[in-house]
Parts: C-alpha cells; sequence; structure tokens
C-alpha cells in the first residue's frame, strides 16, 4: 500500500466507498462523480500506477477484472444492454488518480468516439 494514495486508502476501508464487489485482489466501488447511470471503479488492492506498470505477472489480475466487471454488470442488469471498461493512462488519456482503475459505465446508450 502506498500511504499517500486515495485508491489504497480506500481498497483498506480507510476512506470509505459503496463497495460493490471486493476479493483477494479487486475492489470495485461507486464513482463519485458518475458519469452513468451505473459508474464504478474496478481496482487492484495492490498498487500500480498506470496500466504502462502491468507486467506479465498481472495477466490474470486483469482478466479477472473483466470477469469481474461481467459479474457486476450481470447482477445488476445491465449486460445485455451493455457497458463499456475503459482505462484511462497518463494524462492525455485522461487519468487523475495514480492507482490502476477500471471505469465501468452502464446504464445509457454510449457514444463513439469518445471525448
Ligand atoms: P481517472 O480520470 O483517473 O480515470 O478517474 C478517476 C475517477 O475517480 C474519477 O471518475 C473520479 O470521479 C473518481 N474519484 C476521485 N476521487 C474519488 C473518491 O474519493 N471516491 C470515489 N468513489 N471516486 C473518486
Ligand atoms: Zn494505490
Amino acid at each position: 500500500m502506498i500511504t499517500d494514495c486515495l485508491f489504497c486508502k480506500i481498497a483498506a476501508g480507510e476512506i470509505p466507498a459503496k463497495v460493490v464487489y471486493s476479493d483477494e485482489t479487486l475492489v470495485a466501488f461507486e464513482d463519485i462523480n458518475p458519469q452513468a447511470p451505473h459508474h464504478f471503479l474496478i481496482i487492484p488492492r495492490k498498487h500500480i500506477c498506470t496500466a504502462l506498470d502491468l507486467t506479465t505477472a498481472d495477466n490474470e489480475l486483469i482478466g479477472h477484472v473483466y470477469q469481474v466487471a461481467g459479474k457486476i454488470a450481470h447482477d445488476l442488469d445491465f449486460s445485455e444492454d451493455g457497458f463499456r471498461l475503459v482505462t484511462n493512462c497518463n494524462s492525455a488519456g485522461g487519468q487523475v488518480v495514480w492507482h490502476l482503475h477500471f471505469h465501468l459505465l452502464g446504464g445509457r446508450d454510449m457514444e463513439w468516439p469518445p471525448g
């Protein structure tokens, strides 16, 4: 855990969040500023700064992210309609929190290309 990392603190339960899924490796919680009727952040418990910091040792972890995203969407009944799972990487990619996270967005039609 990185002591000054917001998402490490959320994963550790030191900062409150509306958690919708949790296991040994991942936590998923509601985004504080939702951009869709369903907007969750799926994060690894371990601190990984950006998508560029992933290694082959994380392959199973990232596969698990997709399975958990599908489970959340299924359990909350928006998997059939569809959803978007997206990671912003570095500044031009729109990343502002430096702990890897996946936005799970659903409950409305998404636009393409994204802004
Ligand atoms: P990024 O732009 O880094 O991809 O996304 C960061 C996300 O974290 C944003 O959607 C923002 O609303 C969310 N966020 C920032 N601070 C908090 C917080 O304290 N709690 C929760 N639940 N979400 C946060
Ligand atoms: Zn962290």
